[in-house]
């Protein structure tokens, strides 16, 4: 059964004029391409190919609004990380995020960063950015299988901020995932 019995895909949007209005509460979910976020959204809302992204190389690049539950929105960001990318892509990334600033209804980022990796220099940047707007970042140490424990209990003790291990293959750290997004929505509170 869904979690979240009601999710819809709302909208791909290019820049603010196509956003939902902006009511109730939302949480943006990022993270480096490939990092495992469309993995994580689905194991989080328990409905496979929820994540439509666009992964073809060259596409516009979208923000995919979801609607989970009334006035309770996850808004998926497109990957970012290669620094070697067009800077108009990089520039254009940077756009679609500013243009989340302002928004009333948000409520924090879910940041997913690959495990094995660690924190790398994309995601601190948009740490410093998330705090500079005074938004909360909450870390999903994504495809924790992949660690031993001591690994996996090493990276947390550095973790820098909230942050937890995550495995949409193993289903680790879901619930966990599950509650910090509901809480930042108001969902079953
Ligand atoms: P995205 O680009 O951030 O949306 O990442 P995806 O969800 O498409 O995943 C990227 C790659 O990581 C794919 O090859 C996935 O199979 C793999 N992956 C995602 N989640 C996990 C996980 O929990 N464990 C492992 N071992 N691999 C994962």
């Amino acid at each position: 059964m869904s979690n979240y019995p009601n999710a819809r895909f709302l909208i791909s949007a290019a820049a603010a004029a196509q956003f939902p209005r902006d009511v109730g509460a939302e949480v943006a979910i990022v993270g480096r391409s490939n990092a495992g976020k469309s993995s994580a959204i689905n194991a989080i809302v328990s409905r496979r190919h929820l994540a439509r992204t666009s992964k073809t190389p060259g596409r516009t690049r979208l923000l995919n609004f979801f609607e989970l539950a009334p006035e309770a929105r996850l808004i998926d960001l497109p990957g970012y990380g290669y620094a070697q990318g067009p800077r108009e892509e990089r520039a254009s990334w940077a756009a679609l995020i500013e243009a989340l600033a302002p928004r009333e209804s948000l409520r924090g980022l879910l940041l997913v960063v690959d495990a094995r990796r660690g924190l790398m220099a994309g995601d601190r940047q948009l740490m410093d950015w998330a705090a500079s707007i005074g938004q909360p970042v909450h870390v999903l140490y994504s495809k924790s299988d992949q660690l031993s424990r001591a690994e996996g209990q090493r990276l947390m003790q550095n973790a820098p901020v909230s942050a937890q291990l995550f495995s949409a293959h193993k289903g680790t750290g879901v619930e966990e995932a599950r509650a910090h997004l509901n809480q930042w929505l108001g969902i079953g509170s």
